[in-house]
């Protein structure tokens, strides 16, 4: 039996102590809980000790227990793994960020559907900054242009950038991993500036149980945590 308080408070420690010394309002990093393969019981638990904001590989796990988890009115559900074209409908209408967004033809089919009733959908770009060719994300060199073009469709807020850095074992080149994401939303900002209004561009999607404390260092706004909050995976 998972005692999620302990480890709800291992995390919030993590982070604290991670804010601490960087210098930073430990208020301005949120934790999304990251819920893939866990059964929707393990959310409720989480969500009555206070946490809101949950992270979903899978659309359609994700849209069962969502149906589950109804009566959870403020409970706030991130898409964070790869999208296919034909699932954008559903991803659309059933969460408030998408994280892993790599390519103008799914941004667009994310606007066209998301449902006029809801705020616009909050959007961070998926960044592939080591270039692996195993792993989704839009190359550096093609962000740039990719953004302006996001940053124009009516029902989506561009708000920064997801990434998954390579993984790297010591703390130095965890930090440069993510170092070179917080660079590339700098340069994003910069450029939109220039440009006219490029959404907000306020959020920094990475570092997960392994690196969220190089991540922090770094800038990271959102931490996604999913073993050091849940245990193993099945
Ligand atoms: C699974 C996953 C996480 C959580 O990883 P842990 O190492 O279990 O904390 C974070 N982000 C994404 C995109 C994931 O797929």
């Amino acid at each position: 039996m998972i005692r999620f308080s302990d480890k709800l408070n291992q995390v919030h420690d993590r982070l604290h102590r991670a804010a601490s010394a960087a210098g930073r309002d430990p208020g301005s990093i949120r934790l999304i809980a990251v819920s893939k393969t866990q059964p929707a019981s393990a959310i409720r638990s989480l969500y009555q000790l206070g946490q809101r904001q949950f992270g979903e590989n899978y659309l359609q796990e994700a849209l069962d227990k969502q149906a589950q988890l109804a009566d959870l009115a403020d409970i706030q559900w991130h898409f964070i793994g790869p999208i296919q074209s034909n699932k954008t409908r559903d991803i659309a209408s059933h969460f408030a960020w998408v994280h892993s967004v790599d390519r103008l033809k799914v941004a667009r089919r994310l606007s066209d559907q998301r449902d006029p009733a809801l705020p616009p959908l909050n959007i961070c770009l998926q960044l592939n900054p080591d270039g692996e060719a195993s792993k989704s994300g839009v190359a550096p060199a093609q962000l740039a242009a990719l953004a302006g073009e996001v940053a124009r469709l009516p029902r989506l807020r561009l708000r920064g950038l997801m990434a998954i850095p390579a993984p790297r074992t010591d703390y130095p080149s965890q930090l440069a991993g993510f170092r070179a994401v917080a660079d590339a939303l700098a340069q994003l900002k910069q450029q939109a500036d220039h440009d006219g209004p490029g959404g907000e561009l306020d959020t920094l999607s990475m570092g997960m149980s392994g690196d969220m404390e190089a991540a922090i260092a770094a800038g990271a706004t959102f931490v996604r945590i999913g073993t050091d909050l849940f245990g193993p995976r099945f």
